[in-house]
């Protein structure tokens, strides 16, 4: 029995006045905040920085936020863009990684705001785990990161899994990841949360098969996919690897595009990002504390 889900009518608002989930709510503005450092698992494109306003890209904040010190950058952001409709848990790390973080952070933002819609991002290996406790904090959005539907290929994509205390490495790590990643997204869809999907175009690795991605999202009832570009980061063991162009993004987009609904316009935001798409408030509004060093 799934408790405390929102209504059909109010997921349906909610996806209208998000902006990364209607390309048209491109009047609406979104805050990310910064409250998750921690991350379970080590995908081999990804380095977390925290300190650095020079970079927009996932992983990259200013600084971490406390739950408290999130729900003062929310109301400070809340007085300044009356247009502000989403709050995310987009990092720097894993949401569900630092779940204690994340669940205070919306429960005193859920007591000041009733209606502000919540979203978050997460590699999904806590979500068989945490599923119905996102129901019951009235999340309505999660992004799912699923690069590969075959512990084959994810075991290039994935350097290790740290899961239950223990360090998982190669094929098996990978295995565990996608179990978890199909288990939680379905019990997501079941419980009436809007599940969008990322996956990281990797050139010579996943390329080929993200439409078999793409098709088991769209079997488990996912909303969208969001086939994105790689943004090769120094010391990442995807530093050299090629990135994909716009134009072969978007071809395999189009195709994807046959089996389910596809996303356009991210534009792959810091984990500190605020305002609308494509602008970034996060220095103006934020709290960079001038500790960086680009
Ligand atoms: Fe980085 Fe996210 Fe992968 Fe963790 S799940 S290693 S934060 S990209
Ligand atoms: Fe939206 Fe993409 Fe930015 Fe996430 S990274 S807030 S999906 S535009």
């Amino acid at each position: 029995e799934v408790k405390n889900m929102l209504s059909k009518e109010t997921m349906l608002e909610k996806t209208k006045t998000h902006p990364c989930y209607n390309c048209g709510a491109h009047e609406h503005a979104r805050i990310h905040l910064p409250i998750a450092p921690r991350c379970n698992i080590q995908c081999n494109y990804c380095v977390r920085k925290f300190d650095c306003p020079n970079e927009s890209r996932p992983g990259v904040t200013t600084t971490i936020l406390t739950p408290e010190e999130a729900f003062e950058r929310f109301k400070v952001v809340k007085e300044k863009l009356p247009n502000l409709s989403v709050v995310g848990i987009a990092g720097p790390g894993d949401a569900l990684a630092n779940f204690d973080e994340t669940k205070k952070t919306l429960q005193i933002i859920r007591d000041y705001d009733p209606d502000i819609t919540f979203c978050l991002s997460t590699n999904g290996l806590m979500l068989p785990l945490y599923a119905q406790e996102l129901v019951d904090l009235g999340v309505s959005h999660v992004t799912v990161t699923v690069n590969a539907v075959d512990p084959k290929i994810g075991a290039k994509v994935y350097k290790y899994v740290d899961y239950m205390g223990m360090h998982f490495i190669g094929e098996t790590a990978a295995a565990i990841l996608l179990t978890n990643q199909l288990n939680g997204i379905k019990l997501l869809t079941s419980k009436g949360i809007v599940c969008k999907i990322n996956i990281v175009t990797l050139k010579g690795i996943n390329d080929e098969h993200i439409p078999e991605v793409v098709a088991k999202m769209k079997e488990l009832d996912c909303y969208m996919t969001n086939i994105m570009q790689l943004i090769p980061v120094k010391g990442s063991a995807f530093e050299d690897l090629p990135m994909a162009s716009q134009v072969e993004i978007n071809k395999i987009r189009k195709n994807c595009g046959e089996t389910m609904k596809q996303m356009y316009h991210c534009k792959q935001c810091r984990a500190d990002a605020i305002g609308i798409l494509g602008e970034d408030l996060s220095i103006e509004l934020g709290s960079c504390r001038g500790k960086c060093s680009p």
